[in-house]
């Protein structure tokens, strides 16, 4: 049974009179053979069209072995005739996104030599990746040259050539085609094998919007948007500069100068915070007597590194130091003594205060979950 490709001869059919051949149950599904179909089946990079044959709903759609199988999730009579609708938008969004992607791969072979290696379509991510390197400036500048093809409106053919033809045109491919090579020619700019439904000339795509790159093995990975999705991506990107805009009381163009800005303030803040801690810990260490025993000091809102400046100047001055800092549901400690195994400490402080933490023979660190009282009856000997 070989089902008509619909989509082959018009890509921009949407609703389609189409008889059932067979119609088997598989699993939870239906797996439904037509005398010819609209729905695209998964392939070349792009997932499959979804949509309705009579009132059961096409959820998926497989080219297996040259026969496409349309998957329902109810039955249809074999030998009737249904009417079938696509999700039109949807598979017009994956044609501008994919024919899109035939336009920078067509201009960054021509004009840079590099292949397209890798596509990728999805109902929200185009990627696509390349056999060399690119800057941000060399994107720039394809996807200007690919936007002025977009307004160029030229139109795009799909034909099954025959060898002779073959012979005297060159193409993309990234498959090794022997026999039923689909190509897809956009005039004048690029000629690509793809067995995909494409728009049926370039100003349908709308704009070709290249986003971020990353690099890929020893080449690179495009992500881009195209035509509905560009415009979306769009109208999300302004909302949202329009928003850091109104805060810092910036003009849209030159917010990342303002977060700049905020950014070496609160630096600035940082350094100035630090600083003040540090004289408020200075006058607190003038308070500490000096002593042959135990001290230990519990406060608040310390970072490890102001425990540690703590437990450096005070650690000549006592037998253990100790410095705990309360946080939710207990407290972080640091302590240490030039006298005494601080390992062995930690072992009886953390057993005796529901403790966990270590380090080295001079200094401890870890927390502990219980109250103040239990640290105060901990160091004065009590446990
Ligand atoms: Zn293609």
């Amino acid at each position: 049974m070989k089902t008509i490709k619909l989509y082959d001869l018009d890509s921009m059919l949407s609703e389609f009179e189409c008889t059932v051949l067979s119609c088997e149950q598989c699993d939870r599904n239906y797996k439904i053979v037509l005398d010819k179909t609209a729905f695209f089946p998964e392939g070349g990079g792009q997932t499959c069209d979804t949509g309705a044959i009579g009132n059961t709903n096409v959820i998926d759609v497989q080219e297996i072995d040259g026969e496409i199988y349309h998957f329902t999730d109810k039955p249809l009579n074999v030998g009737q005739t249904y009417t079938a609708h696509l999700n039109f938008e949807q598979r017009f969004d994956k044609m501008q996104n994919h024919s899109g992607e035939h336009i920078v791969s067509g201009i960054i072979s021509n004009k840079f030599g590099y292949q397209n290696v890798g596509f990728h379509l999805s109902d929200s991510v185009v990627t696509c990746d390349f056999d060399g390197t690119l800057t941000r400036a060399d994107l720039d500048e394809i996807e200007l040259l690919a936007n002025k093809v977009v307004w160029s409106n030229v139109k795009l053919n799909t034909y099954y050539p025959d060898a002779e033809q073959l012979k005297n045109i060159s193409y993309r491919s990234k498959l090794e085609f022997e026999s039923n090579l689909r190509l897809v020619e956009i005039e004048g700019v690029d000629t690509c094998a793809c067995c995909a439904p494409h728009v049926k000339t370039t100003g349908q795509i709308g704009a070709i919007k290249l986003l971020q790159h990353e690099k890929n093995k020893s080449g690179v990975r495009i992500y881009l948007k195209c035509g509905m999705r560009a415009i979306a991506d769009y109208q999300n990107k302004y909302n949202n500069v329009a928003e850091i805009s109104a805060l810092l009381c910036a003009k849209q163009d030159e917010t990342a100068q303002g977060v700049n800005a905020l950014l070496q303030e609160k630096e600035k803040l940082k350094y100035e915070i630090t600083g003040l801690k540090r004289q408020i810990i200075d006058f607190k260490l003038q308070t500490c007597e000096t002593t042959d025993g135990n001290i230990y000091i519990i406060d608040k809102d310390l970072s490890t590194d102001d425990m540690r400046y703590f437990a450096n100047n005070m650690v000549t001055r006592c037998n253990v130091f100790g410095v705990f800092c309360a946080k939710e549901n207990g407290f972080s400690y640091i302590c240490a003594s030039g006298q005494t195994n601080m390992r062995e400490f930690g072992k009886s402080l953390n057993a005796a205060l529901n403790g966990k933490g270590g380090g080295s023979d001079k200094m401890i660190q870890g927390s502990v979950i219980c109250d103040k009282e239990q640290i105060e009856k901990f160091f004065s000997g009590k446990y």
